[in-house]
């Protein structure tokens, strides 16, 4: 806590980890002794920089960029960049601490990255998104590329913020390489990697359920955020026949009683790529203020942000019988929740296993630039469903010593080993 004051998302991403392999760790005596845990906590390096941009009233605005480099022991860094005014330093590296594991879970040679801004794009023009972009990419330009750090996206940053980061990156360096992923399938993106993270988190999840003799049709599913995760999320639900309750925002949430179809999925999609407000839709119920978590569901997916589901909605999704959560967002659970879940043993896929698709699609990404190729939706679709399934069958394999199978335990447990087993071998690293 003291080397870190005023960062609770990352002392709370370090505490969750600490309790899932406490027991396995205590009988590692070597790795005790060399301190894997604690060096593993400390980012290689945090790049801090001044991002100065003018609006369309040409004035000098600055705003702060981050690049978190966590750990390379298993491949180049990744991992994606956030453009929110909530974005500071202790939750980027939570999520570069979180991408470190998630990456390792995959099985692909990937490091562990996190970056962004706490500039807002809400209520930003386009010119001022482009020039916001381009001046944020001249310094993270220095401390990227194939074979160091590979960024793609997250909140706040999508195809849109990817096409104009990567266009600058191609005028600073000369270079055509892969130096992000989420790029523009005509010009080095992979295809599905839009769909990745929410499709994949639908595959997790019926996994998750197969193996517990469950299945998704016929499932109610409440679903937060109306996003690129949550919106994918919902049509890979719809597809498998599930019934869609809900999509929220920041505003409130817009309930389906009878299910989301395609259709209204479609209205949903066109409203917020444009960067509109759910409120202003005439489709559904819409709740201002409120969030999924008080609907009768038998599948939780908060698909938002970090801690957006407490104490309280636990308790409430639990007397309403919820049998799963599976994490689209990551962090989404505060500790008092996720405490809730394991306590009634309901069914908790944490993110960094469910919502890894998006990343695995990314190091098929970089694969297919470093090979100067581009595979059909089909294959990167299957390669992405075999991921999800190797990725379950790993956790449920790791030996976490419980009587009680946890997926937050065993996905913890599974990709802290790959990570520390290496980090041990490379000595005083
Ligand atoms: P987007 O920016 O596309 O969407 C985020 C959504 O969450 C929006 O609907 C936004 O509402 C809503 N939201 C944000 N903050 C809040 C809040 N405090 N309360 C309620 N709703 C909120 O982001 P993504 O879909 O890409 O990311 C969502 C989550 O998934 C994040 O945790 C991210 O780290 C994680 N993730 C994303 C991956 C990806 O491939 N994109 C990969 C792995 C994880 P509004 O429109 O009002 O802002």
């Amino acid at each position: 806590t003291s080397a870190n004051p005023d960062q609770p998302e990352f002392l709370q991403a370090i505490d969750e980890m600490a309790q899932s392999i406490g027991g396995w760790y205590g009988k590692q005596k070597d790795f005790r002794k060399s301190r894997v845990f604690q060096r593993l906590a400390e980012p290689d390096r945090v790049i801090s920089f001044r991002v100065s941009w003018r609006d369309d009233k040409g004035v000098l605005q600055h705003n702060r960029g981050w690049r978190v480099q966590f750990s390379h022991i298993l491949g180049p860094y990744k991992g994606g960049l956030r453009f929110a005014p909530s974005v500071t330093e202790s939750v980027l590296k939570f999520l570069g601490y979180e991408q470190i594991f998630k990456n390792a879970l995959t099985g692909l040679p990937m490091g562990g990255a996190k970056g962004g801004s706490n500039f807002d794009p809400k209520g930003k023009n386009p010119a001022e998104i482009e020039r916001f972009c381009q001046s944020f990419m001249t310094e993270l330009s220095r401390h990227i590329g194939p074979d160091i750090d590979v960024p793609a996206g997250d909140i706040g940053v999508g195809q849109r913020e990817i096409s104009l980061l990567y266009g600058h990156y191609l005028r600073l360096s000369n270079t055509w390489h892969g130096a992000l992923t989420g790029k523009g399938c005509n010009f080095g993106g992979s295809a599905v990697r839009t769909e990745a993270t929410g499709y994949g988190c639908v595959y997790f999840c019926c996994e998750m359920l197969s193996h517990n003799d469950m299945e998704i049709e016929g499932k109610r599913i409440a679903i937060s955020g109306s996003g690129n995760v949550a919106l994918h999320a919902a049509e890979k639900a719809i597809d498998m026949d599930a019934t869609v309750l809900s999509v929220s925002d920041s505003d409130g949430v817009l309930e389906f009683k009878d299910g989301l179809t395609k259709k209204d999925l479609g209205k949903v999609k066109t409203l917020k790529g444009k960067g509109g407000h759910l409120s202003d839709l005439s489709i559904g119920q819409f709740h201002k203020g409120k969030t999924p978590w008080n609907l009768e569901c038998d599948i939780a997916m908060p698909c938002a942000t970090q801690n957006e589901l407490d104490e309280d909605a636990a308790k409430t999704l639990v007397e309403a019988g919820v049998s799963a959560v599976c994490e689209g967002a990551n962090m989404p659970l505060t500790a008092k929740a996720s405490e809730i879940f394991r306590q009634k043993r309901i069914l908790h896929a944490p993110g960094k296993a469910a919502n890894a698709g998006g990343v695995a699609v990314s190091g098929l990404e970089q694969s297919q630039n470093a090979m100067r190729q581009s595979w059909s939706a089909e294959k990167v679709d299957q390669e992405l469903r075999d991921i999800m399934k190797k990725i379950h069958s790993e956790i449920v394999s790791a030996d976490t010593g419980k009587k009680q199978l946890s997926y937050v335990d065993g996905a913890n447990l599974a990709a802290f080993k790959r990570v520390a087993h290496a980090f041990h071998s490379f000595g005083s690293f």
